[in-house]
């Protein structure tokens, strides 16, 4: 008998859940795009090595940019191997070669800033860009 009437509940409760899902309210349509926005705008500045936003960047002749740090790892680690090629389109990429990029680190910067403050408003990037 008491089991019957929890299963009851149980069918209930899923055709509520099920109900509510198609409508979402405006306000969260909003804050999905401009996470959105953002989102793709971080992708734009990705670094390819370390898949951060990219922090000083650094061009190859290739015109490729990486973070500063990870480009010099790379070249660092491969020079034994040499010559060091770049990890997206095989070029060859030498320390002197890389070109400082101070234009596209201020944009990446405010990308950055834009979503610790997106963040601190909602809470909600960091659970996105969780996988
Ligand atoms: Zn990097
Ligand atoms: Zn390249």
């Amino acid at each position: 008998m008491a089991s019957v009437a929890r299963t009851g509940q149980l069918r209930q409760r899923t055709k509520l859940v099920q109900g509510s899902v198609p409508v979402p309210d405006p306000v969260t349509v909003m804050v999905r795009e401009i996470q959105q926005n953002i989102l793709n705008m971080q992708k734009q500045y990705e670094c390819p090595i370390c898949l951060e936003l990219i922090s000083e960047p650094r061009a190859t002749d290739c015109g490729h940019y990486f973070c500063r740090e990870c480009i010099i790892r790379h070249v660092n680690v491969s020079q034994k191997k040499a010559p060091v090629k770049c990890p997206l389109c095989k070029e060859t990429v030498t320390k002197r070669s890389l070109v400082e990029c101070s234009g596209m680190g201020d944009i990446s910067e405010a990308i950055r800033q834009l979503m610790d403050s997106f963040q601190l408003d909602t809470g909600t990037m960091g659970k996105l860009l969780e996988p």
